[in-house]
């Protein structure tokens, strides 16, 4: 089954064979005595999730990023309670839905979190979230097998959720911000990712969180208005960060961010020329270098087939600058 790229969003065209792929074990890790990462897997046969961060404050845990499988938000509660904290508030960086598909399971375990996001979520649930769901249906239409439709149906029970995958806070201006108790810097960009991306920089560990404006092994760019993006890595360079956690992959310090961004600024500088789709995708892999391991060179060379077209799609991208 062919479909144009700007029907399957989400990854889900590389992904399609193999999408019945065991789920990835996930255990938290400390980055800081007061943040710990519960990691999330991206990996070929498997829709993402997205990395979690916890950081411990007053009222109890901040938790950055729920991801999208009931797995994920389990080892996020797991990590809550290991810790002996429950979990206060939620931030979504986000509103993909392998960062705020566990905010459901978050609420109904610690009743009366609050969830702070941009105000992004409610435009896409009537734009792109629409059409994924009239996408999955007729996925599930034209899978007569009922175990391989199980994964498409995972994804429009997650769309059913409406409303609690949403903020109770929306972010309308980036600042200092009390969160739980714990004073935070809160970044807001866009179009950029998607039409409002929030990242979270707590000074106190000099740990910022980018969300999927930094994401491995490629950006993901289903949504994203790539030139806003690039300026938003222009003011991640700005913040006086430390470590860096990405939406996807393992942390990063100073030197990898800057590796990522220039890498980011090729692949873009490259699309808009005449080289084949080929070279673009050899010149991401050489300027990334070790930030995509050896492992991971098939996967990232599948989803970038898939993205570089995207970004050679002025029409799409126009309107997603735009704020459409
Ligand atoms: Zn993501």
């Amino acid at each position: 089954m062919r479909r144009s790229p700007a029907a399957v969003p989400f990854v889900l065209l590389p992904l399609l064979p193999l999408l019945l792929a065991a789920p990835v074990p996930r255990a938290a890790t400390e980055l800081a005595p007061a943040v710990r990462l519960v990691p999330g897997a991206f990996v070929p046969g498997r829709q993402p999730d997205g990395n979690s961060v916890l950081i411990a404050a007053p009222d109890g845990l901040i938790v950055i990023d729920t991801g999208r499988h009931p797995e994920h938000a389990q080892a996020i509660l797991a990590a809550a309670k290991a810790w002996g904290r429950p979990v206060a508030a939620v931030v979504n960086t986000h509103w993909h839905l392998d960062h705020v598909g566990g905010n459901p399971r978050l609420r109904a375990a610690h009743p009366g979190l609050q969830v702070t996001a941009s105000g992004a979520y409610e435009k896409a649930r009537t734009g792109f979230l629409a059409r994924y769901r009239a996408q999955l249906e007729q996925l599930i239409a034209e899978t007569p097998d009922a175990t391989r439709q199980e994964p498409y149906r995972a994804e429009l029970a997650l769309l059913d959720a409406g409303a609690a995958l949403g903020p109770d806070q929306v972010v309308r201006a980036g600042g200092e911000r009390t969160i739980a108790g714990r004073r935070l810097r809160i970044g807001l960009e866009g179009p950029a990712v998607t039409a409002g991306d929030v990242w979270v920089y707590d000074p106190g560990t000099r740990i910022l969180v980018a969300g999927d404006l930094v994401t491995l092994p490629v950006p993901l760019l289903d949504t994203a208005c790539p030139a806003g993006w690039a300026a938003a890595l222009g003011r991640l360079a700005a913040v006086d960060f430390q470590r860096l956690v990405p939406g996807h992959g393992a942390p990063l310090d100073r030197a990898g961010f800057a590796r990522y961004r220039a890498a980011f600024g090729g692949l873009l500088e490259c699309a808009a020329g005449k080289a084949a789709d080929a070279a673009c995708i050899e010149g991401w892999l050489r300027d990334a270098g070790p930030l995509v391991s050896a492992g991971e060179q098939a996967f990232a060379r599948s989803l970038l087939e898939y993205y570089v077209p995207l970004l050679r799609d002025p029409e799409p991208l126009r309107a997603r600058c735009a704020g459409s």
